[in-house]
């Protein structure tokens, strides 16, 4: 019985589409499947009841038997083919059981998906910036040339431009960001005039929106080296959010201050908050929390605000409860040393 069920057993194992290597306790070869034998261009009677250090060195399946995959998948290049390799221990006295999926043409298919988008941004960009130039040239005759009542018209056509523009630089940033591409050029820069900067427009659109807003930045933040056009855009995308997440009447309030080495700034809103069950993800690209349903927004400005920031040697971290509100808190530091939050 326990024979039959064992045979069985190996002969599912035979079927699988998953390359499935076994080694005993003592690291000897114990079993290869079929899958296997296509994925490491090898035939397991060459290789069952050998011990992997035994094996030639450089073939496929010492390469692959060699891989430490028990924590994190280990992905391995074989005759161009990109290989996945999982392992698992079967208990000290058993063994490794190691598991190989051929992710090539996954791979490909990704970056041929990401190569689109990034096409299609770019090429987004280029009449939205035209346009962006005509809405410009518009506003400056307004005043004199345009009727008053087309005023308004034009200026919510030429905020709903820029708000496109920012969310095609999202997408191409993402892309970036995926690629290593992602540039960033610090300067000495004044920190306390850059939060002062998003904290002045952050008002305004607290302000439309309906919504209080407070700021206290403290004195005697000496000047950093940031990236001023990234950061600038890391507090606006943290204050974007504390608005457009933020009821009518509900408060926005950003702090900065000077702890231990760091600029320590907080932006904390009275908004929907983020379930709890949802917050190790929303630094994910495309994440949005369920509660964003119904909010406009691409689900990539904190994928890119962690990036820039860490590239900073900084750190972000969310403190959220739902339905009484968040608190982003960014670290940057003051000098070459890096900022961590200690949790
Ligand atoms: P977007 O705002 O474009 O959706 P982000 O990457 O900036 O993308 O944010 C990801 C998600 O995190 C949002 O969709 C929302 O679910 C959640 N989130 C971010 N900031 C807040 C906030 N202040 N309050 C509640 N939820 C937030």
């Amino acid at each position: 019985m326990q024979e039959e069920r064992e045979n069985l057993a190996a002969r599912l194992l035979e079927e699988v589409d998953c390359g499935t290597v076994y080694l005993d306790a003592g690291g000897k070869v114990l079993f290869v499947n079929r899958r296997a034998e296509e994925i490491l261009h090898v035939e397991r009677a060459k290789v069952l009841g050998k011990r992997v250090d035994m094996l030639p060195l450089r073939t496929p399946i010492y390469r692959v038997l060699s891989e430490n995959a028990q924590d994190e998948p280990v992905e391995v290049s074989i005759d161009g083919s990109v290989i996945q390799v999982r392992s698992s221990a079967l208990g000290a006295a058993e063994g490794e059981l190691f598991q190989l999926r051929d992710i090539s043409s996954d791979k490909k298919e990704k970056r041929q998906r990401e190569e689109f988008v990034a096409m299609m941004t770019h090429d987004l960009k280029s009449p939205l910036t035209v346009i962006m130039g005509y809405m410009q040239a518009l506003m400056g005759e307004m005043p004199s040339k345009m009727d008053p009542s087309l005023h308004l018209f034009v200026k919510e056509m030429d905020k709903s431009a820029v708000k496109m523009l920012s969310m095609i630089d999202d997408v191409l940033d993402a892309y970036r960001l995926e690629a290593g591409l992602l540039q960033i050029d610090r300067q000495p820069c004044d920190a306390r005039a850059l939060l002062e900067g998003c904290c002045r427009d952050g008002e305004q659109e607290a302000a439309v929106h309906g919504s209080y807003f407070l700021s206290e930045i403290c004195d005697g933040i000496p000047t950093l080296d940031l990236d001023e056009k990234q950061i600038t855009r890391v507090f606006a995308n943290l204050i974007g959010n504390a608005v457009k997440f933020t009821p009518r009447r509900g408060t926005i309030s950003v702090t900065g201050t000077i702890e231990g080495g760091c600029l320590l700034v907080r932006v904390s809103d009275t908004g929907i908050g983020i379930p709890e069950s949802e917050l190790p993800r929303i630094f994910n690209k495309y994440f949005r929390a369920s509660g964003a349903q119904g909010f406009k927004g691409t689900g990539l400005g904190l994928t890119i605000s962690k990036a820039i920031v860490e590239a900073h040697g900084g750190s972000i971290r969310v403190e959220s409860s739902a339905g009484k509100g968040s608190c982003f808190s960014v670290l940057l530091p003051l000098a070459k040393e890096r900022c961590i939050f200690k949790s």
